[in-house]
């Protein structure tokens, strides 16, 4: 019986080569047609590795609308659903639709520099705001254009609910279940005295909030990172970083709870 189209993906290492070859005599027997790109006709993509895998899979293809699921191979796996020992149930599953989809909200970086070009990035974890090296940063803050503070520091994250997890969680920041939808803003390294004053806590934003960050000299050397991708700017005039409109659909399966999920990985 001739099936769709699957993308798979791996992060090259050896075990996850192996587990691809396996992988793919098992969906080929089943009738799927498997390929190494992502295409319009792609109904499913699955990406073997760990977190950082998925995540680059994610931005490879563009931030796919269709369902995407993980096979972990010895990372912490906190996106990915699969065990390489489970193959044959999830190519069965997957068949009898015994699954569900987590979709999971994304951040967005809208910037404007001084010469009034605009770029943006997108974040499926989070999008962190940084100076050059080991220098700290001062930025004016507003939320929903709202002068708030005057941040000093080492930079700022905006981490989704799904990147709570990530960078978030070693600065501090609070375990968001992705249910919810919001903005977690999390300092980095805040300076809180006399000479500068800055909140030392995350603060989580309402979906219909954005964060407004300008940077106080505009000659400032800012670099955003979008999971893990810096680009380098210079004559920030502003920027804006708020909940996007796209979505990354995970698939999940039976057994899936965040809470679980949390308490194996973190506890
Ligand atoms: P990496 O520095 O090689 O790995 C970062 C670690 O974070 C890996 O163990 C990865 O899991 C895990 N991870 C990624 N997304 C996660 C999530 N949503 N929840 C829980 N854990 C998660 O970088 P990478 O593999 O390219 O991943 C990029 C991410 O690394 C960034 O988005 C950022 O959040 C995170 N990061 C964290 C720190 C920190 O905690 N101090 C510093 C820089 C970046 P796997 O082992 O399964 O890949």
């Amino acid at each position: 019986m001739q099936r769709g189209c699957i993308s798979v993906f791996t992060n090259g290492t050896d075990i996850s080569l192996a587990n691809r070859a396996l992988l793919l005599d098992k969906l080929t027997a089943h009738g799927y047609r498997v390929t190494d790109t992502y295409s319009p006709e792609t109904e499913l993509i699955i990406c073997i590795g760990g977190d950082g895998a998925l995540i680059r899979t994610v931005h490879s293809c563009d931030f796919p609308q269709c369902p995407i699921i993980g096979i972990n191979t010895g990372h912490l796996g906190f996106f990915q659903e699969i065990s390489p020992d489970n193959l044959d149930a999830f190519i069965s599953d997957y068949e009898k639709g015994e699954y569900s989809i987590q979709k999971l909200s994304t951040v967005k970086a809208a910037v404007v520099t001084d010469d009034g070009s605009r770029d943006s990035h997108l974040g499926l974890n989070e999008i962190l705001i940084k100076g050059r090296h080991s220098y700290s940063i001062h930025l004016d803050i507003s939320i929903g254009n709202m002068p708030i503070e005057r941040f000093s520091g080492d930079g700022i994250l905006v981490a989704t609910p799904a990147g709570s997890t990530a960078y978030n969680y070693s600065l501090g920041g609070s375990i968001v279940d992705p249910r919810l939808k919001l903005l977690q803003v999390t300092p980095i390294a805040p300076m809180n005295t006399t000479a500068y004053r800055s909140f030392t806590s995350s603060i989580l934003l309402p979906a219909e909030l954005s964060l407004g960050v300008t940077p106080e000299h505009d000659d400032d050397v800012i670099f955003i990172v979008n999971d893990g991708m810096e680009t380098e700017y210079s004559g920030v005039r502003k920027i804006e970083v708020s909940i996007s409109d796209t979505h990354v659909q995970l698939m999940r399966f039976k057994n899936y709870d965040f809470w679980n999920k949390v308490k194996t990985k973190f506890l």
